[in-house]
């Protein structure tokens, strides 16, 4: 049976090229890169290499990367370094309804264990938020504003230069999570004016388990994870090396085929939406209108009278992996924070899956996939206790 894979911002295969560059450093380049002998410094050459490419891709200095385990333990460094660091100055953190669970599950404990005042601002029915709610948030008790770059349900890229421009008016840090903006819209961190951004690299075809903060010199924390002084005594623990490795090469691939990715992305999603509303009737796009201001992969399409689980599990009958709401959160049945967020009618909220394409997607998967999904939503409609009652 074809398998067709569009869950691409779950996460991405790790391409050959990619393993390829990771390998000797398992097997020969496997030395400590805390070690002062020749392997331990050629270990540390690729880290360094790495580290370069990293910053490369957000024009950004190598020395303002700080490599992690993953996109959430930066999210959650920056809360609770940033809280911890300037508790004299303030306790109020502003951050968004949108945000993932890395960011607004670290609010939460920051709130509950830590005396932090956190407002998560709304967004407009397409997600955006706007910089006046923005500055009408601020006290003079603000001591960071995180807001995420590209909405990993929804797709909304966010209007960040604006956004840290209110930020810096007000001599305020700001944190951007770039988990699903790395690879996909173009990133320069001088020019948007961010002090923080997380990095993952598992979304832009690198390997799992290991992620990055790009913190701007002169911005000041403590460390996160405590022991050895590795990554400059930032970031405790024994490098992974390869990981790492494989992080900058993706990273060097990312940037130069952006421009290639971000048309073939936009073209098959775009291929895609005429496809299904051509098959299903009663479908409702999630997210902006304008696909210029979504991630260029990413549907977020609401079913009427169905439900999403039912929908992905028989598409993964048929070969084809689908999400109903953000990776993290698929496996519960809560209602996705962000669909209520952006006001999707209940009647369809439970409705909708999200579909992004990537790389290794091409036009005979998007006609398989419809195809499978138009037979689907079919079966799932005329056992619906629901179907032909108006669902919006
Ligand atoms: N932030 C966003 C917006 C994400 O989409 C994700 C992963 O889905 C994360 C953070 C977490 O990244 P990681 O899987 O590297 O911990």
């Amino acid at each position: 049976m074809r398998q067709v894979y569009l869950d691409y911002s779950a996460t991405t295969p790790t391409k050959e090229e990619v393993v390829r560059e990771m390998i000797p450093y398992y097997t020969q380049l496997y030395g400590n890169p805390s070690s002062l002998y020749s392997p331990g410094l050629e270990a540390k050459q690729g880290l360094d290499n790495a580290r370069q490419q990293v910053a490369d891709l957000i024009g950004a200095d190598p020395k303002e990367i700080i490599f992690t385990s993953c996109g959430t333990e930066a999210d959650n460094w920056v809360l609770e370094g940033i809280a911890d660091q300037l508790k004299d100055k303030g306790n109020h953190i502003i951050t968004t309804k949108i945000e993932h669970h890395a960011i607004i599950h670290t609010c939460m404990y920051l709130q509950k264990y830590h005396g932090m005042e956190v407002t998560f601002l709304d967004v407009d029915e397409e997600g955006f938020v706007s910089p006046e709610d923005l500055e009408a948030a601020i006290t003079d008790k603000t001591i960071l504003i995180s807001i995420m770059m590209v909405n990993n349900e929804i797709g909304t890229v966010e209007p960040i230069k604006e956004l840290a421009a209110v930020a810096k008016k007000h001599g305020i840090l700001f944190h951007t999570d770039a988990v699903q903006g790395l690879g996909n819209v173009p990133i320069d961190v001088k020019d948007l004016g961010v002090d923080l951004l997380s990095m993952s690299a598992h979304k832009i075809y690198g390997p799992k388990g290991i992620g990055a903060l790009y913190k701007r010199k002169g911005v000041n924390m403590p460390s996160f994870v405590h022991g050895g002084a590795q990554e400059n005594r930032r970031r405790a623990g024994t490098e992974n090396t390869a990981g790492i490795v494989g992080f900058g090469k993706a990273a060097e691939m990312a940037r130069v085929n952006l421009d290639e990715h971000i048309a073939h992305s936009r073209e098959l999603r775009q291929y895609m939406w005429d496809q299904i509303c051509e098959k299903i009737d009663h479908v409702r796009l999630n997210g902006p209108a304008d696909f210029s201001k979504r991630h260029p992969a990413n549907l977020n399409v609401s079913f009427s009278y169905i439900e999403g689980e039912s929908i992905l599990l028989l598409l993964d009958a048929a070969g084809v992996s689908v999400s109903t709401g953000s990776a993290c959160s698929s496996g519960s049945l809560d209602i996705s924070h962000v669909l209520a967020s952006i006001r999707v009618p209940m009647e369809v909220i439970n409705g909708t899956v999200r579909f992004t394409v990537g790389d290794f997607t091409t036009k005979e998967d998007i006609d398989y996939a419809v195809d499978a999904l138009a037979k689907v939503v079919n079966t799932l409609r005329q056992v619906s206790p629901v179907t032909g009652k108006e669902g919006w």
